[in-house]
Formats: structure tokens, sequence, C-alpha cells
């Protein structure tokens, strides 16, 4: 068992190494020729397929429909919106032959569908009656990354971006933050993340958008991570596409825009706040395997009372695996917690004689003995009880690292000395964004739209108008 263990670096040695050696370790993905693109393996593609399933559950019943749009966009369609093809250009991948021919027109792999969308919705929008048009599509986008991380930043990114058509900037403005209050529970609930939602400045905000909203989760190393995004578009791609409906005053209007997406990243984000040195810890909500059965020994009445309790467990809807590999049982717990399955349930000959199991959990490895007739009762209480406590240590360790800071010493000091988020007054300006950015290398995270600025700016001096988080970003 310490040879699996050992080969997972140290958290609080090297986090960036740690976090390659679980995801290896835990066989969650593989590198691939395509260099800068991941293979997601089953196990990692398991864990999408349950936070797919939830999240596509929760935009249908919100009233989205899933579309499929092309991968591809001529350049003149990219072109269409300035700030958009200003901010994604630097990034796009270009498709400039098919077959033997060159084409005429070069075209991008899609880095965002903003202009596809738009383009299809300037032929199907007609009248107020077509509005509100709620789309959403599961796909994959390219953009080309210089440097790479699984999960976190690839070139090629597996996602879900949704866009929508409204007839009022209101209206607009409520999906806006309807969706990402949809993230945001799915995240506490689900991937038990303790996230922060804000407005991101002009400066962080999408490329194309009147404003744009962050869900900001904090990695156990104190970097933020930002893990989704809602997008308000106000007119803007309307009246770049010349998108016009006619409205209950039978006069031409432009309708107002939104977009909203989520990637794998969540996984990422997932790992790198729960985990630790044994390798993967998973919230049971979305475990696909949630207790590893291991028989100890070879007697066939343990072997069959494993497959016994098994089908028990999953007639109660609870997933398992069964470890009947001839690997040491030492080796066979040390698997269990590298692949970071909720509950491990052991059962050897004395316990069989006992009529009892023993339950690990993985979050903090603490063992319990229960009787047969209990385990059902049992381990569904202890994944309630996983699910929660992740989310609590997650929370208070987040907690300990936001800091606020009353002047630019203070604010360079904790910057330097402590990882986290840290708050200030900020008077809204991008040169003073700049400054700390220079200063520090920390972005803006978000405004903190129900905080009150008051006193000055501490990069500045002048007055202030937000409250602002401040971090080291992934
Ligand atoms: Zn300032």
């Amino acid at each position: 068992m310490a040879q699996l263990v050992k080969d997972i670096v140290s958290r609080d040695v090297d986090f960036g190494a740690w976090y390659t050696s679980v995801i290896k370790k835990a066989d969650l993905v593989d590198y691939s020729t395509t260099k800068g693109s991941m293979i997601i393996r089953p196990y990692g593609y398991a864990i999408w397929e349950k936070m797919v399933a939830v999240l596509d559950a929760e935009f249908k019943k919100s009233g989205h429909q899933n579309l499929q749009m092309p991968m591809l966009i001529p350049e003149s369609l990219l072109n269409v919106e300035k700030d958009h093809v200003a901010g994604f250009a630097p990034e796009v991948a270009w498709v400039t032959q098919g077959g033997e021919e060159t084409l005429e027109e070069r075209l991008c792999v899609r880095p965002t569908s903003e202009v596809l969308f738009c383009d299809h919705f300037k032929q199907i929008i007609k009248s107020y009656r077509d509005l509100p048009l709620l789309y959403n599509q599961w796909c994959t986008i390219v953009r080309w990354e210089k440097t790479t991380r699984p999960f976190l930043r690839s070139r090629e990114i597996l996602w879900q971006e949704g866009h929508t058509m409204h007839e009022t900037s209101e209206e607009a403005k409520q999906e806006t933050k309807r969706m990402f209050h949809i993230y945001e529970k799915f995240q506490r609930e689900y991937l038990a993340l303790p996230v922060i939602v804000g407005k991101k400045t002009e400066k962080e905000k999408f490329a194309g958008a009147e404003s744009t909203y962050t869900i900001e989760a904090m990695m156990y190393n104190g970097y933020a991570l930002q893990n989704g995004t809602s997008h308000y578009f106000g007119q803007n791609f309307a009246k770049a596409f010349g998108i016009q409906f006619l409205n209950r005053e039978q006069k031409l209007e432009y309708p107002y825009q939104t977009s909203w997406g989520v990637t794998t990243r969540m996984i990422g984000a997932v790992i790198m706040t729960h985990s630790d040195d044994y390798g993967l810890v998973l919230p049971p909500k979305i475990a696909p395997v949630l207790v590893n059965l291991i028989p100890i020994g070879k007697d066939t009445d343990i072997l069959e009372k494993i497959q016994e309790i098994a089908k028990m467990l999953r007639e109660n809807d609870i997933t398992t695996t069964i470890d009947q590999s001839e690997k040491s049982p030492g080796f066979k717990f040390a698997e269990s917690e590298v692949k970071g399955y909720p509950i491990r349930l052991e059962l050897g000959p004395r316990d069989y004689e006992n009529h009892t199991v023993t339950l690990v959990r993985r979050d903090t490895l603490e063992k319990v003995t229960v009787s047969f007739e209990e385990i059902v009762m049992e381990v569904k209480k202890l994944l309630e009880e996983i699910q929660n406590h992740l989310y609590q240590r997650a929370l208070e360790r987040r907690n300990a690292m936001l800091y606020e800071a009353k002047t630019y010493q203070e604010f360079k000091q904790i910057a330097q000395e402590k990882p986290g988020f840290i708050k200030i007054n900020w008077c809204g300006k991008t040169s003073c964004e700049e400054k700390i950015k220079a200063d520090t290398t920390l972005k803006s995270r978000c405004i903190l739209e129900d905080e009150v600025a008051e006193g000055t700016c501490p990069c500045c001096g002048e007055k202030a108008l937000y409250k602002v988080y401040f971090g080291k970003q992934y």
C-alpha cells in the first residue's frame, strides 16, 4: 500500500505536482498525442456524466432546450462584433484547408458560439411571440492555450453553453441571475464547494458582454478558480447582427441576450478542494461509485456474503464495486483511497463470524463496525455525513483564507505572505487593477454587489465605489 501512496506527491510540498499525480493515479485522464488536449478516461468521464445529469435536468426544468450548432465559424461571422473578436482572436484555431482545396474564407473552430447563435437567431426571431428563446448546447470548444493543465486549462474544452434571447432587458438580466444561481446551488449542494458569486470588473468581463457574473471557487492552496460564468449582453450582439423583432406595439426592436457556461473545470475544482495525500476525495453526490466492497481472504462464504451485500446496496440505489482481485488487502485499501470511493466496506473472517462489516469513510478515514442488518441504513447516513462534512471543511478552510486590507501596504503584505482572497475598497478604475496586478500578480476576482464600499481606494486614494476580492488564479 505504501507504493501507491508514495507515488502521490504531498499536497503541502508541491500542490501542482500533487494535483497531477492524483489525477493520474485515480485514472481520470490520460495525455494524448494531440498536444494540449486531454483524454478523459472512463472514471473521470463518469464524474462528468453525473454533473451533466443534474445540470441538464435543471436547465430543462427552467425551460431550456438543447440543440447543436456547427463547430466551424466563417471568419466574416466571427468579425461581426468587434469586442468579441478582439477578445478571442489571440486564441482561435483556424481551418484553412478542406481536403486538397485551400479555402477562400478560413473557418475558425468555435472558441464559444455566440456568433453562431446570433446568425441563427436572426433567421428565426420575427415577433415578440418568438421570445424568449432559451437554448443550450453540450459540446467541445477550442482555445489555443499555451500552458495547459488537466481539467483546468486545455486546448479542447468540454462544456455547456446556454444562449437566450428576451423581449426586455429586465427579463434578460433575470435570466443571467437565474442561471448563476443554478450554478451556485449546484456547486454548493453537489460539489460541496463554498463558492463566491459576484460581478466581473470591466477589465475581466467576457468579450462583448455588458456584464459578467462569475462563480469563484477557492482551491486548497488559496488560488482562485473561475468555475462558471453568466453574461448579460444587452443588445450589443443583436445590433451588430441586425436581429430585430416586432414588439407588442408592432414596432421593430432589438432583443436582449444572455449566455452562460460551465466546463469540466468543475472536476478540477472538486479535486483541488477536497482531495488529499492519499488520493481523490469525491463528494458522494457526484461520485460514480459510492461503496467499494473488499472481501478479505478467499473464503467462499465471505465472497457470497459480499455479493449479497452489494446487491442489497444496489437495490437501495447505492452504486457499488467489488474488489475481487488477487492483491493484498492493504493494497486494495490504498487503491480504494486513491480512487476516492466515499465508503470502503471490509469483510474479513472475524467480521463474518460476528455478523458485522467495517465501514471506512474516505474523507476522514474513520472506521465504524456495523451489523449486517444496519449496513444500508449506516451507509446512507455516512454518505450524507460525508457530503456535509466536505462542504463544512472546505468552508472553514476558505473562510480562514479570506482577508480584508485597508491600506495598500497591508494589501501588498497579505498578498506576499498569505494565500487566499483579499477584499478591498476599489475606485472602479482599470488603472488601479493593473497596478495591483503588476505589483502583486493578483487579479480581481469579483465585485461584491451586496456589500457597500466606504472610504477610499487604497491604491489611488480616490473615492471607493465597490468592494472587490483579489486573488491569484488558475
Ligand atoms: Zn483606485
